[in-house]
């Protein structure tokens, strides 16, 4: 066979084979086996030696042909399988639209917020407005104006941090009653929310910690109107079925004064540990306004009356939620907040 014949056999085993070719192992292995160093196609110059010098030019070039159609083929095959590989990935790899997303994890409100908002929307229902004053108070508002003058023995009740002699952290939400009453007239029904500070801490005590505070002034106001009111909202924040009893008790600035205890919400009542078996928690104090503060507003005595109430908001969390030591709300432990669903 001569060199003519063997190119053109060459060439119809390359097209029969061309087409089967469908991966890239098979491509590779194309190349090496024609274009390869000891491939079929670079071994046909080698045919040339037995030519003579008038036939040589002919059968070089008409190799040369070949070799270029050849890798022309191999490239255009190449990127036949190139783009159905991107065609499968790109189909392989869609996106599945119904898995469900990654959420953003939401914040929650703090127990004391929650606790805060529970307790104003209830007096909010009952007709009292949110009355706001400043943290860093005079002596005068927090002290002075609330029947509790300097040297007296009730300011050791409270460990108060001093700014100077006469500027304190409030040590209680009750100077926004006095401050209240210097600017409007009776009836007042307004209650205050916010934090006050002692220098106090262990497990039952903070140096920061909220309060709340309610004050109400009119004509005729009694002691059973004040229950009435507190029953209420006992009720309202621990249940209707609670049970909850008035003790007598001593504040400067209410007279006669009272503290108020709830039934366990622990043991119901049977005695635990909380409630040092005896089946009672106290919750709040109040009392009525005594009469000396309204001396320091002009209010008259013989024509308003009123009274005063005020609890802990820590206090209510923790009976609420169960919650044991009082450090835990500061803290910012995510562990413990987020335990906290829900408005
Ligand atoms: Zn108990």
């Amino acid at each position: 066979m001569d060199l003519k014949d063997h190119i053109l056999a060459l060439e119809k085993e390359i097209r029969e084979l061309l087409e089967t070719l469908d991966s890239q192992e098979k491509l590779e292995k194309f190349r090496i086996d024609f274009l390869g160093r000891k491939g079929k196609v670079t071994q046909l110059s080698k045919g040339l030696g037995a030519l003579s010098r008038e036939e040589r030019p002919e059968a070089g070039k008409a190799i040369n042909r070949m070799k270029g159609w050849v890798e022309e083929a191999l490239k255009n095959r190449q990127q036949t399988i190139k783009a159905r590989l991107q065609k499968e990935k790109v189909t392989g790899e869609r996106i599945d639209i119904t898995l469900p997303g990654r959420r953003t994890p939401l914040g929650r409100h703090h127990p004391v917020t929650r606790v805060s908002r529970q307790i104003r929307e209830i007096f909010e229902g009952m007709g009292f407005e949110v009355a706001h004053g400043p943290e860093v108070e005079l002596d005068y508002y927090n002290f002075e104006a609330l029947n509790i003058p300097k040297h007296h023995p009730a300011r050791d009740m409270q460990d108060t941090f001093y700014i100077s002699e006469n500027v304190v952290l409030r040590t209680h939400t009750s100077p926004v009653q006095v401050r209240t009453m210097e600017k409007q007239q009776p009836p007042i029904r307004v209650i205050t929310l916010g934090a006050v500070y002692r220098c106090d801490s262990d497990v039952t005590h903070t140096p920061m910690f909220h309060q709340v505070e309610g004050l109400l002034v009119d004509k005729n106001v009694s002691m059973g109107d004040l229950k009435g009111i507190l029953t209420r909202f006992v009720h309202l924040m621990f249940g209707e079925s609670i049970s909850l009893r008035f003790r007598p008790s001593f504040f400067p600035f209410t007279e006669p004064s009272a503290e108020v205890d709830i039934q366990c919400v622990i043991c119901g009542g049977k005695g635990c540990r909380v409630c040092s078996h005896t089946g009672w928690l106290e919750i709040l104090g109040c009392g009525m306004v005594d009469p000396a503060v309204f001396g320091f507003v002009d209010y008259d005595p013989e024509v308003y009356s009123g009274f005063a109430w005020g609890l802990g908001i820590e206090r209510v969390a923790m009976l609420k939620y169960g919650i044991n030591d009082l450090r835990a709300f500061f803290e910012n432990d995510l562990r413990f907040l987020s335990q906290f669903q829900g408005r």
